[in-house]
């Protein structure tokens, strides 16, 4: 490699550094903190019904979707053993529980969401749904996985899952198929132009799409998927690229209980994954390792194999710009 190209690839990997500074600024002056979801527990916790075991979970998959042959069945097995051993046996009810729940809500979603709230920032909300939607975004990754989008004006603490009690700006909840978003009412942003704050919302709605297609909440995987997916992103976890935790979201998530803590973990560091590839699609490869574009383009492009990342920020950021003033 030329010397000039390295100094190109700093100059590079300093500029995407600070359009992520300036955008986690502008989300900020508009009283939107961008944080992750680290305040919501297995949903296996609390339920009445009795604690999943590996074994149980294969002969769950056999009868919805056939035998699984015995080769298969002993990888699948060991997976969700060493899964239980990472993030604590609650994980394969976890699963086992969000499939069900997918399964049924699949079927109810209608293919766009409802964009609701953002005429407090005033934003125009049918053009807000014009860029949240596959016309940008790859296919299946919108369509059944969110029925609303919405932008609340209110503050919404949240104390589990972060070392201190921290205000949640994005929410996508476990049980629901929404992505919330939450703003501070008593914060005006003047400041920044409206294609500004958008680029900054749709990067934050970007974080939000890596949790409506992760492991526990698409509505399209198969259950046996699931498993798969969530082993090859702990895998990836191991030895991430340097996007990794670049804003200190997934450092800064903590539980008492460390297996619970990791999982949060893996799961924030999905989002985040995504969001850079969303964001960034030119320098893919400068900060994310071969693994985690990889994981990417199984996972998040799954219905959608020719989705062109670069493309569709182009004709993105063309939108915003003659859609908001
Ligand atoms: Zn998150």
């Amino acid at each position: 490699m030329s010397l000039e190209k390295i100094d190109h690839g700093v100059e590079e990997a300093g500029a995407i550094m600070g359009r992520i500074k300036k955008m986690a600024r502008i989300i900020m002056a508009a009283g939107i903190l961008t944080l992750g979801v680290g305040s919501y527990n297995f949903i296996a916790e609390g339920s009445e019904s009795e604690l999943q075991t590996p074994q149980k979970y294969v002969e769950y998959v056999e009868n919805n979707y056939g035998k699984i042959d015995e080769t298969k069945k002993q990888d699948f097995v060991q997976k969700l053993e060493y899964l239980s051993q990472k993030f604590s046996p609650y994980i394969v009810q976890h699963l086992f529980e969000s499939d069900k729940l997918r399964a049924d809500s699949k079927m109810k979603i209608p293919t766009k969401p409802k964009v609701q709230g953002f005429e407090n920032l005033g934003l125009d909300n049918s053009r807000l749904k014009e860029l949240w939607s596959e016309k940008y975004y790859p296919n299946k990754t919108i369509e059944g996985n969110i029925d609303k989008i919405e932008l609340k004006s209110e503050i919404k603490k949240v104390s589990s899952g972060y070392k201190s009690e921290r205000i949640l700006a994005e929410q996508t909840h476990s049980f629901t198929n929404e992505v919330l978003f939450f703003a501070d009412p008593s914060c005006k942003n003047n400041q920044e132009s409206a294609k500004e704050t958008v680029s900054s919302l749709d990067w934050t709605f970007s974080h939000a799409l890596g949790h409506k297609n992760d492991f526990i909440q698409n509505n399209h995987l198969t259950t046996a998927e699931r498993v798969e997916f969530l082993f090859e992103v702990t895998g990836a976890f191991e030895k991430p690229g340097s996007y990794r935790d670049i804003l200190g979201n997934i450092e800064s998530m903590h539980d008492p209980e460390k297996q619970k803590e990791n999982f949060y973990k893996v799961r924030e560091y999905w989002a985040e994954i995504v969001q850079y590839y969303l964001t960034f699609p030119e320098s893919i490869g400068s900060r994310l390792s071969p693994k985690e574009i990889a994981l990417i383009e199984k996972w998040l492009l799954k219905n959608d194999a020719n989705f062109n990342a670069a493309k569709a920020k182009q004709a993105k950021d063309k939108f915003i710009e003659n859609s908001f003033k």
